[in-house]
């Protein structure tokens, strides 16, 4: 496994590989979300990429990025493990030095949901996955359901700027008790761990009505409120009912949809979603 922090050594390193490629963005912290996204690519692939980048420009004022967890050591040890090929662990002056000043703005589709809640951070994220994509090259790319909204807002990048690579997005995984894993549940105590299950719990409500025939976007999103309501230590950022493509709040859910919410649990943001199997009538 090659490790590299500079651009031209990864280029380098890129250049030797030789069949199909495949590239796993991460923020590092890596568990066993990562490790699925990481595992996918290995079958997949010839060789396989990943990188390790908190990304600053996807972080607001007053957001966890000095906070984020950067376990560097035990993140290269499972990467070993998993069998990657190439890892990059770029450094933020290296990727946005001085005088830097080109963006990736994705319209529509980054207005509601985080892009609400997290003004500029969708517009960070596509940019740093445009120059990851310049730098990796690879024919496809894996991203986890976990964060629907962030495979909605690639996916329209890749279209629309025509990278010739394909989008493979892997299911959510999670705790057994639904909680999904993420480098965020680390700042969990022991009672907000327990409360933080109320995310999936409160999707597993409106997908049980869904599946009992409801259809109105309104009731399935009072059961996630009132489901959240439910936990003291959990605070709504919002619930959604959405269309998986547009993002767009639904009045009806005729031909799928995707459940989404965020939530604080005390002081951490978490986020969450299920998709709805449109039935064919
Ligand atoms: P992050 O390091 O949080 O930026 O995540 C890197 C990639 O891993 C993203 O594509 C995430 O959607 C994906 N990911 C994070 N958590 C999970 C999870 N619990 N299950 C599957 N994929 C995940």
């Amino acid at each position: 496994m090659r490790v590299t922090e500079d651009l031209e050594e990864l280029r380098e390193s890129r250049r030797s590989l030789r069949g199909s490629f495949g590239l796993v963005p991460t923020m590092g912290a890596l568990h066993e979300g990562h490790a699925s996204l990481v595992g996918r690519a290995r079958e997949e692939c010839d060789a396989v990429g990943v990188s390790i980048f908190v990304n600053p420009a996807q972080f607001g004022p007053g957001e966890d990025l000095g906070a984020y967890p950067r376990p560097i050591g035990r993140d290269l040890e499972m990467l070993e493990s998993l069998g990657a090929d190439l890892v990059w662990t770029p450094a933020a002056a290296s990727l946005y030095p001085p005088g830097y000043q080109t963006w990736v703005t994705v319209e529509e589709i980054t207005r509601p949901l985080e892009g609400g809640c997290r003004p500029g951070h969708f517009r960070g994220v596509a940019t740093v996955v445009a120059k990851l994509f310049n730098a990796f090259t690879p024919d496809r790319a894996y991203f986890g359901q976990k964060d629907a909204q962030q495979v909605a807002v690639i996916r329209r990048m890749v279209r629309d700027l025509d990278f010739p690579l394909e989008v493979v997005v892997c299911p959510t995984v999670r705790e057994p008790d639904g909680l999904a894993l993420s480098s965020r549940n680390a700042y969990l105590g022991a009672e907000e761990r327990r409360a933080a299950a109320v995310l999936h719990r409160a999707l597993a409500a409106a997908r049980a009505l869904y599946d009992a025939g409801e259809r109105a976007g309104e009731a399935l999103r009072a059961a996630m409120r009132e489901e959240l309501r439910s936990e003291p230590l959990a605070r709504e950022e919002y619930v959604s009912v959405a269309d998986p493509e547009t993002l767009l709040e639904l009045d009806r859910v005729e031909s799928g949809g995707l459940l989404s919410l965020a939530a604080r649990i005390g002081r951490t943001r978490l986020i969450d979603n299920l998709t709805l199997e449109g039935r064919g009538r």
